[in-house]
């Protein structure tokens, strides 16, 4: 985790936090888990972020990602990212959401401001997850008027056909069809070049190879526009006239992710 709070319930940030006197704070079990108040350790080494972790007990609250070195890069890119754009929410790592019993990578409550009434879920995804299992924790957000945005890792998530002459064609795994289909967008991030690449609409082209002798037509799916990546830094988020939704856009793109908005307001969220 990246967050623990000291004896006083100040919140410290494993990426921000001053060296030494957190080190200090660590070796003399006076830093908390905010959520079961056990006690954690600083860990600050050379290939992973420094991270906090319980010292002994078994935290029922934590996430259920593993704390792996990209999964916290991922985190820590959509956090610094997410105070930048919205100075007046309150950004939070991994805040514990007792009617769900989820604890969301980075959380954004909008108290005031022109996102006011929301509350955003980031989640970076970097381990394996089922289409099933990403649909159950998507509906536990959105039974509490929890809006989430999934951030896949792009080098192990976004894949690419193997067939000669057709190495730009995607292959599209069920959780990124669910992902698609029930909130409009997917989202992948890279964690080298922090860009973000937005699936917003496909196009299927036949092609025929000459395969043992015969002429074989098959289809290959191709992300249109190709070019569909944006830094991270220009994520923004628009806000549905009419209903409290909101979806990451950017300004190259935007023109071009009319329609799959539209899509999104009439089909995925529309107004009940
Ligand atoms: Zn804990």
């Amino acid at each position: 985790m990246l967050r623990c709070v000291t004896e006083d319930n100040q919140s410290l940030i494993a990426t921000y936090c001053e060296e030494t006197s957190t080190r200090t704070l660590s070796r003399t079990d006076k830093l908390f888990c905010p959520n079961c108040r056990g006690t954690v350790t600083f860990n600050k080494g050379k290939v992973k972020l420094p991270y906090f972790s319980h010292k002994s007990v078994e935290c029922e609250y934590v996430g259920s990602e593993p704390e792996t070195a990209d999964h916290l890069k991922g985190k820590a890119l959509l956090y610094d990212w997410l105070q930048q754009k919205f100075p007046k929410a309150s950004v939070e790592y991994e805040v514990y959401q007792p009617q769900t019993g989820q604890i969301a990578d980075v959380y954004v409550d909008h108290e005031n401001g022109e996102f006011a009434g929301q509350t955003w879920a980031f989640e970076f995804q970097h381990s394996n997850i089922s289409a099933a299992d990403w649909e159950s924790r998507h509906n536990l957000y959105e039974s509490v008027g929890i809006q989430d945005f999934w951030f896949f890792d792009k080098k192990k998530f976004m894949k690419y056909s193997k067939a000669r002459d057709h190495t730009d064609a995607r292959l599209r795994s069920e959780l990124e069809k669910k992902v698609f289909n029930t909130t409009g967008f997917v989202y992948f991030l890279d964690l080298d070049s922090s860009e973000v690449s937005i699936d917003f609409g496909f196009t299927n082209r036949p092609s025929s190879n000459l395969f043992n002798g015969r002429w074989r037509t098959q289809e290959y799916i191709y992300h249109e526009p190709q070019e569909h990546s944006v830094f991270l830094s220009f994520l923004k988020a628009r806000k549905s006239v009419n209903f409290d939704y909101s979806a990451l856009v950017c300004d190259t793109l935007e023109a071009q992710m009319e329609i799959r908005l539209k899509y999104v307001a009439f089909v995925a969220y529309r107004e009940t």
